[in-house]
C-alpha cells in the first residue's frame, strides 16, 4: 500500500468518526431542545413516579417544605416544587442580597427558607439581626395551600375547644395539615398545667381574615393557621412604638409553653426582631432539621 492509499484510508476513518460525533451531538442536543421547551424540567424527585434523582441538588430549603407538607407537594426540580395538583411553584427568584423591607415585601421562597429558626430555649436575642427573621413568607404558597379568598379559607376551618376542662372557649382554625388537631392536642396538654392558665387562657385570637398592622400583607392569622394566646403577658414591638418605649426584647411567658407550640409544627413569634410574643403560628418547615434530611 502506498503512503498515499494509507492517508486516504485514515482520512476516511477519521470523517467516519467525525460524522458519528455529530450525528450524536445532533440527537443530544434535539432531545436537550424537548426537554427544555416541550416536556419542561425533570423531576428529580417525585413521590408519584418514585424518581429519586440526586437529591443533593435540590435546594435544602425545598427539601424542609417537601417534608413539612408531604399532603400537598410531591416533587421538586433544582429550583421549583412541584404540587399534588401540578403546579410547578419557582422557589429563587434570582434576585441576592434583599433589604428587610424588600424580604417582607417580595420575598421568593428561597428566602422564606433561608432564615434559622433556633428551636427550643437557646435562642439568640431575636433583636440582634433584623434580617434574620422567619417572618417572611412567600404570600403564593401559603394562599395555594389554606385558601387566597375568605370563602376558600373559611371554607376549610374548623371549631378547636380551648383549654375544655378549665375554660371551654372556641376558636376558628383551618382543617389543612390536621391544624385543628394539632391546636386541640395543644389545648389538651396546657389544660393539664394549671401555672400556667394564666398565660393561655382569653386567647388574643386564631382565624381572623386580616392584613399585618400598618401593611397590606395578609396576616398568618387570615390563613387559619396563628394562634395568640393571652394579649395580658404579651410584648409587642408596635405597642412599644407607639408608647414611646425602646424596641427592646422581653418575654413574659413560660419557655416550656413555647416549647409545646414547638413540638406540634408551630413557630413563636417571641423569636422575631419586631417581637411579638403571643403569636404562634403553623410553619413546620422552620422546625426541620438539615441533619435530618
Ligand atoms: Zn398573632
Amino acid at each position: 500500500m502506498s503512503d498515499a492509499s494509507l492517508l486516504n484510508s485514515s482520512t476516511r476513518k477519521s470523517m467516519h468518526w467525525r460524522l458519528i460525533v455529530l450525528l450524536l451531538v445532533l440527537i443530544v442536543s434535539v432531545q436537550g431542545i424537548i426537554y427544555l421547551f416541550i416536556l419542561g424540567p425533570e423531576p428529580l424527585f417525585s413521590k408519584e413516579t418514585g424518581i429519586i434523582t440526586d437529591v443533593d441538588t435540590i435546594p435544602v430549603g425545598i427539601r424542609k417544605l417537601l417534608k413539612a407538607y408531604p399532603d400537598y407537594l410531591i416533587g421538586a426540580t433544582s429550583n421549583s416544587l412541584i404540587w399534588k395538583d401540578s403546579t410547578v411553584m419557582p422557589y429563587d427568584d434570582g434576585i441576592q442580597n434583599k433589604d428587610y423591607e424588600a424580604l417582607l415585601l417580595t420575598p421568593d421562597l428561597e428566602d422564606q427558607m433561608s432564615k434559622k429558626y433556633v428551636k427550643g430555649r437557646d435562642f439568640p436575642d431575636p433583636t440582634e439581626n433584623v434580617t434574620d427573621t422567619t417572618k417572611i413568607r412567600y404570600t403564593p404558597f401559603f394562599e395555594k395551600m389554606y385558601g387566597s379568598t375568605h370563602a376558600e379559607v373559611h371554607g376549610k376551618l374548623a371549631l378547636v375547644r380551648w383549654l375544655p376542662k378549665t375554660q371551654k372557649l372556641k376558636m376558628y382554625v383551618t382543617t389543612v395539615n390536621d391544624i385543628h388537631k394539632k391546636i386541640q392536642a395543644i389545648s389538651d396538654e396546657l389544660d393539664n398545667h394549671p401555672e400556667w392558665l394564666k398565660y393561655v387562657r382569653n386567647p388574643g385570637g386564631a382565624f381572623n381574615w386580616r392584613s399585618i398592622r400598618g401593611t397590606d400583607r395578609k396576616s398568618a392569622h387570615s390563613f387559619g393557621i396563628a394562634v395568640d394566646i393571652n394579649i395580658r403577658y404579651a410584648d409587642y414591638w408596635l405597642w412599644d412604638k407607639q408608647m414611646g418605649r425602646p424596641h427592646k426584647y422581653k418575654n413574659r411567658y413560660p419557655i416550656e409553653i413555647i416549647e409545646l407550640f414547638e413540638k406540634y409544627g408551630f413557630i413563636w413569634g417571641g423569636k422575631w426582631y419586631y417581637y411579638d410574643t403571643m403569636h404562634f403560628e403553623y410553619r413546620p418547615e422552620m422546625l426541620i432539621d438539615e441533619a435530618s434530611l
